[in-house]
């Protein structure tokens, strides 16, 4: 009998969970099949709500280390022509500090500093739970544990509108309760090659000829480049003023593919962070200080004991004129860096651009010097550190350019260009509202 029970209530149960998303599939069958050029990961959460088909369309790109000044550095035309059209920062907007990759893009889907969202760098370690991220660890990134704060595109999928991530930091792991509808999966030892980028664009338009029932609002697509150009020849050379063009011809296809499906689409083309020559070899903090005792990835220390953090905290104090050490608490508050224990303690700042770490590689493993281009610095005192912004579309007005603003500003735009109610953050709508055409007023409904 109890048996009985229980096998009727999970034909219920099942019933209850199927009924519902069946009857909407049944209805999309007849859609033509997407055959992404790039694979796709599905997560079904049935159709755009009708007040969803109703919005508009935003297409948030990133190109990795493209620097604020590149584009009219390099007569990036595209681009320029984007800022025309739309809505640009002539002056660059300011990163998060620290202006590493996986920080920003975060940031600018969450509108929270790193260390409200939990990404206090690349990689980096949880003293309270004993585990490490780093960003080339794909059961790290995929993991919610380590993410907070209320992504775009979750935000988007609660309030009933379909998303898609053509890679983008933190969009393989269920963050907030939700997957992006699509998204792709990322992987850091893979080099760019044209067709894998390519292969965003077509993603990105496939998605957007699917019937308006399924279509997403929101995609992300995401560029490794110019970023390794930076690097590996630092931010003038040569090399990195072609990756500049090249990444910039890639933005001129997207628009044109996004123009041909006479979708109502705001384009939004922003980078993460800029980049700088570095200057001398490494800095080993061991050198300066007994780390005896403290764990440590890159720069960041983590102390065992009071007594070892401000022991190390004194040693390190009047080392050296190439970084300032503080404790946790009294890191500076324009770096937003003094709350989250997986920043470490004390807290090393570089004062310009040098590579500083706790240790070198241990006997007989190779070391690399430092690579020629470099970010991660304060953008407040670097101001090569400055990423780009430049946006147009439905919802922008033509010709508008705004002072530099800090990236945490971008979250509460972008929803209010797709109609979402954004949550709190570290953003503020009125910063970048004087380049909506409605003002950043949202209709009574
Ligand atoms: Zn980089």
């Amino acid at each position: 009998m109890r048996f009985r029970l229980i096998a009727r209530l999970t034909i219920a149960a099942i019933l209850l969970v199927f009924v519902p998303i069946a009857a909407p599939n049944s209805a999309r069958a007849q859609a033509p099949a997407l055959n992404p050029a790039l694979p796709l990961t599905r997560v079904d959460h049935g159709p755009n709500s009708p007040w969803a088909q109703s919005q508009h369309y935003v297409v948030l790109v990133s190109l990795d280390g493209f620097r604020w000044d590149y584009a009219k550095r390099d007569n990036a035309t595209h681009l320029l022509a984007l800022a025309r059209r739309g809505v640009s920062a002539p002056e660059g907007m300011l990163p998060s500090y620290p202006s590493l990759t996986y920080s920003n893009h975060f940031t600018i889907v969450t509108g929270l500093y790193p260390e409200h969202h939990g990404l206090v760098a690349n990689s980096f370690l949880d003293p309270e739970r004993g585990v490490r991220y780093s960003y080339t660890d794909s059961q790290a990134t995929a993991d919610s544990s380590w993410y907070s704060g209320i992504p775009l595109w979750s935000l988007a999928e609660s309030q009933g509108m379909r998303t898609a991530s053509l890679l983008w930091v933190g969009s393989e792991a269920k963050i907030a309760g939700f997957l992006p509808s699509w998204y792709a999966h990322y992987d850091a030892k893979n080099e760019p090659t044209p067709d894998s980028q390519q292969a965003r664009i077509d993603d990105a338009v496939a998605l957007l000829r699917l019937p308006p029932a399924d279509r997403p609002h929101f995609i992300t697509v995401y560029f490794s480049e110019p970023d390794h150009e930076g690097h590996e020849f630092g931010p003038d050379a040569p090399q990195t003023r072609t990756a500049a063009l090249k990444m910039d011809v890639i933005v001129g296809k997207l628009e044109a593919a996004l123009k041909a499906t006479h979708l109502p689409i705001d384009l939004v083309v922003v980078s993460d962070h800029g980049m700088i020559k570095s200057e001398g070899d490494w800095i080993d903090l061991d050198q300066f200080a007994d780390l005896t005792g403290f764990d440590a990835v890159g720069s960041l220390l983590y102390g065992k004991s009071e007594d070892d953090r401000a022991r190390v905290y004194n040693q390190l104090k009047h080392a050296s004129s190439q970084f300032v050490v503080y404790r946790l608490k009294n890191v500076p508050a324009d770096l937003n860096y003094n709350q989250n224990p997986r920043e470490g303690d004390p807290v090393i700042v570089a004062t310009g651009p040098y590579a500083i770490r706790a240790h070198a590689p241990q006997a007989g493993q190779t070391d690399h010097s430092p690579t020629i281009g470099m970010h991660g610095l304060d953008p407040h005192i670097i101001p090569e550190m400055k990423a780009s912004f430049f946006a147009a579309g439905p919802d922008l007005i033509a010709g508008k350019t705004v002072a530099p603003f800090e990236n945490v500003n971008l979250y509460p735009w972008l929803a209010h260009m797709l109609g979402l109610h954004a949550p709190k953050s570290d953003g503020s709508l009125n910063i970048l509202s004087g380049t909506l055409r409605d003002g950043g007023v949202t209709p009574e409904k």
